[in-house]
């Protein structure tokens, strides 16, 4: 271990699935940095788990079908587990709202949903309630196992020679020369010619980064779960009511739901619930679903969505700094764009740049004047 390190700070889906590919390309000297004495616990175990290649942007959109394709077969000894449960998904629009979703799906061909009569929504979901205008339907995105996929990186990173440190922070960059020396932790100084920053929410930090800072804002949204529902099939799809900012899908036994709620809010607030966010749910809920009113929550909590201005990621070198690297920004698609992302990421650490045709679009230097 020495000069010639790479460091990655964060030990979320960003830097796991960037160690990862790293580690298999045989490079060497990988130091994962988390300061939590677990991985995985912020915004990557915080989230729905909903494998969602519907995007419409046209460079996340790729990402997320090049990373669908990776968790419906990957590599031997990734995981012992499915990765992903496709129980497909509905994006319908309330009535009223039909030509915005008819609009977008216009648009965005890339996204693949097929239009579908509103008739066999109701016929899968018979709870839900009328005034449902418009569907469409993609039946290869479901749910992910997203613990698997987490501890498949990390585990394929460690057996190919990365090492992963939990319990320290990251707290500056040392640089020499227009270019980066090392890492100052809460456990000492560490030499390094490469940092990846894969820190989440807490890439927002300026005063860390100093002038290298980007513009990176957490949003926070809330989940609950409600308790065991005899009503609620396991099967059933992905629920997206387009216009109500509403989606449901199965979870334990009962439903997890998400009133899409974004405010923006620093990292130490990002995972403090705000009451009137989860009534906010409740009320979605209470109009969609009638039949579950007085329905108990048995889980509420909140996490960070973080994202730059155009929405994209932020995916590789940063042209002020020799040896600092970014992969951050990744908004609601971190999970099911890991495998894409991670790659990258690795492709621009190892080889100082990447033919992926998303590259450019998805690289620091568009954020920089
Ligand atoms: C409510 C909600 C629903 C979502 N639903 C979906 C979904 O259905 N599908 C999907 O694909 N995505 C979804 N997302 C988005 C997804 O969860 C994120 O894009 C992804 O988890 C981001 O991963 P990350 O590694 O960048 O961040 P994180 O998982 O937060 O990881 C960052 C890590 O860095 C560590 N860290 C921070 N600062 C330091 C430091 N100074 N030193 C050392 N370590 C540090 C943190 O402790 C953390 O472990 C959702 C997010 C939320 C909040």
């Amino acid at each position: 271990m020495g000069k010639e390190r790479i460091i990655i700070v964060g030990a979320g889906m960003a830097g796991a699935a960037a160690a990862y590919f790293l580690a298999r390309r045989g490079v060497k000297d990988i130091l994962i940095l988390e300061k939590e004495l677990i991985a995985g616990i912020h915004s990557s175990g915080l989230n729905a788990a909903i494998l969602r290649t519907m995007i419409a942007e046209p460079e996340l959109n790729r990402l997320a079908r090049e990373s669908a394709a990776f968790y419906l077969a990957p590599p031997e000894g990734f995981s012992t587990e499915p990765l992903v449960d496709k129980t497909g998904i509905y994006l319908t629009a309330s009535v009223g709202n039909e030509p915005t979703l008819q609009g977008w799906c216009a648009d965005n061909p890339e996204t693949g949903m097929e239009p579908i009569d509103v008739a066999a929504v109701y016929a899968r979901i018979p709870a839900l309630a009328r005034g449902i205008g418009m569907a469409t339907w993609k039946g290869d995105d479901g749910v992910m196992d997203v613990h698997a996929i987490l501890q498949g990186f990390l585990g394929g990173a460690r057996r190919a020679g990365a090492e992963l440190r939990t319990g320290v922070e990251f707290l500056g960059l040392r640089t020499d020369g227009g270019r980066v020396t090392g890492v100052e932790t809460s456990a000492g100084f560490m030499d390094a010619s490469k940092v990846l920053v894969a820190n989440g929410a807490w890439a927002s930090c300026a005063e860390v980064f100093g002038a290298y800072a980007l513009s990176f804002t957490p949003h926070r949204r809330h989940l609950l779960v409600t308790e065991v529902l005899p009503q609620v099939d396991a099967r059933w799809p992905v629920m997206w009511i387009a216009g109500e900012e509403f989606y449901f899908r199965p979870e334990s036994g009962g439903l997890l739901m998400c009133g899409c709620d974004a405010v923006a809010v620093a990292p130490d607030q990002g995972e403090v619930t705000d009451t009137a966010q989860i009534e906010g749910i409740a009320s979605k809920a209470a109009r969609w679903l009638p039949s579950l009113e007085n329905v108990r929550v048995a889980k509420a909590w909140a996490g960070m969505r973080t994202f730059v201005p155009d929405d994209l990621f932020v995916i590789g070198a940063d042209p002020r700094l020799e040896g600092l690297y970014w992969n951050a920004g990744l908004g609601g698609h971190g999970v099911t764009c890991a495998p894409a992302h991670g790659r990258l990421a690795a492709d621009w650490i190892a080889d100082g740049g990447s033919p992926h045709p998303a590259a450019t679009s998805l690289a620091p230097a568009r954020l920089i004047r």
